[in-house]
């Protein structure tokens, strides 16, 4: 089997009767990758309700054919895991998710990923979804400049990727979730043309469409290049810069509030933009926030933190980042799946499942203060179980009755300490 399964929300008596989560953590090699399914139990004609003609989404009836999605609304890859060791390459972490979603599109029908968030740019959490993706980019882009002997222009306009969403005019409606990598890379970046250095590597921000993200496809010989890290112009045959191949949305201005299993809605981040008092600028707390939520029966997997910050932060406190946490990890991206409430919010607020990248304790306590006390059913661990994350504090808000640690063995995760506590509350 290439996943565990786990049912984030398994007493339908408790959750919904009408909707069920699915969350798949994958079995990479080393670091983290999960997938996340929301499924209409009931409904299997969601789309003909719920998407307006004419409206900008339409298209998406077309795409997401009831008859062969049965119910399955929408997916969300979070992170890619990699090779292990010190192989940058992804290439098992890649297979490993495609055996997932091999045997994933064998239950549900066709898989197009949502939402892509890549949690933080650490090697272990986005190696293999880039390698994944990347492969298969080099695959369409063949098939298009081979079959159709189109120009290199027309060839590069024309790929789509197989594991996102397009609409009719050809645009793609999946979206890139992640936290800016570092402001000085990114300038270094756009000063040297073609040569971008560290984690952000193969993606540049399309010019004109400052929300898009280009991929850059590299290849030696016929293959795509194998090394994600060290990449040098002279060794490589073709560099196509792919335009627009999805969407991107970074920074917490724009991340905080945002639900993964939504298509993503740039009208409202260009609102937030333009400083239009987006959700990261107030002191919202839990239960208002779902009081607010459109369309509440509907699970919502939620940004919850990046970049140091919580909802409810009100970006007025100072980030105060450990000396301990490198800044990768630091500013990873938080997210719950959160549940609309069926009674009163006040009372009934529910979440079923935290994932973290690798936030710190400080970023998980401020989180489990603004939950209030409310139950998260399935805790992952920050940073593979290490010693600086999962704040005991934070384990005894949040109850789980689950707990998953994506470990590879490597750098001593998880830690004694963690599974000590653990050991100790599962008595309790
Ligand atoms: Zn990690
Ligand atoms: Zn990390």
């Amino acid at each position: 089997m290439s996943f565990n399964k786990i049912l984030t929300s398994d007493d339908p008596k408790y959750w919904s009767t009408d909707y069920v989560v699915e969350s798949f953590q994958i079995a990479v090699p080393g670091g983290d990758c999960s997938i996340h399914l929301l499924i209409n139990k009931n409904d299997t004609d969601f789309w003909t309700r719920n998407i307006q003609p004419n409206s900008s989404n339409q298209s998406l009836r077309q795409l997401v054919d009831a008859n062969t999605r049965e119910g399955l609304i929408s997916a969300v890859l979070v992170d890619g895991g990699y090779d292990g060791g010190a192989k940058w390459t992804g290439v098992r972490a890649a297979n490993a998710i495609r055996d997932a979603l091999e045997d994933l599109t064998a239950t549900y029908g066709e898989i197009k990923f949502t939402s892509w968030v890549v949690s933080h740019w650490d090697r272990d959490h986005y190696s293999g979804s880039i390698r994944m993706i990347l492969d298969d980019l080099h695959v369409q882009y063949t098939k298009q400049k081979n079959e159709a002997n189109l120009t290199d222009g027309d060839a590069k306009n024309r790929i789509k990727s197989s594991y996102f969403m397009y609409d009719d005019a050809g645009k793609c409606l999946t979206t890139l979730y992640s936290p800016v990598f570092d402001n000085k890379t990114w300038k270094r970046m756009k000063k040297s043309k073609w040569k971008p250095k560290g984690a952000h590597w193969l993606l540049t921000r399309n010019k004109t469409h400052s929300d898009l993200v280009d991929f850059l496809l590299l290849c030696t010989g016929k293959k795509p290049f194998q090394d994600m890290r060290r990449m040098k112009f002279k060794d490589v045959d073709l560099a196509v810069k792919l335009p627009g191949i999805c969407r991107m949305c970074e920074n917490y201005e724009n991340l905080a509030g945002v639900d993964f299993f939504s298509v993503y809605d740039e009208e409202k981040m260009q609102n937030w933009k333009k400083g239009g008092g987006g959700i990261h600028e107030r002191q919202i707390t839990f239960t208002k926030l779902l009081e607010e939520l459109p369309n509440p029966e509907k699970p919502r997997f939620l940004c919850v933190g990046a970049e140091g910050y919580v909802l409810g932060d009100n970006m007025a406190q100072v980030v105060h980042r450990p000396s301990e946490a490198t800044l990768e990890n630091f500013i990873s991206i938080c997210s719950l799946i959160v549940w609309p409430p069926t009674q009163d919010p006040k009372t009934d607020a529910r979440a079923s499942y935290f994932s973290g990248g690798d936030s710190f304790n400080n970023t998980e306590s401020k989180l489990a203060t603004w939950l209030a006390g409310t139950r998260v059913r399935v805790i992952k661990a920050s940073h593979h179980g290490a010693r600086s994350s999962t704040p005991s504090a934070m384990l005894e808000s949040m109850k789980p009755s689950k707990f998953i640690i994506s470990a590879g063995f490597e750098h001593g995760h998880p830690s004694k300490s963690l599974c000590v506590l653990l050991h100790i509350l599962n008595n309790c």
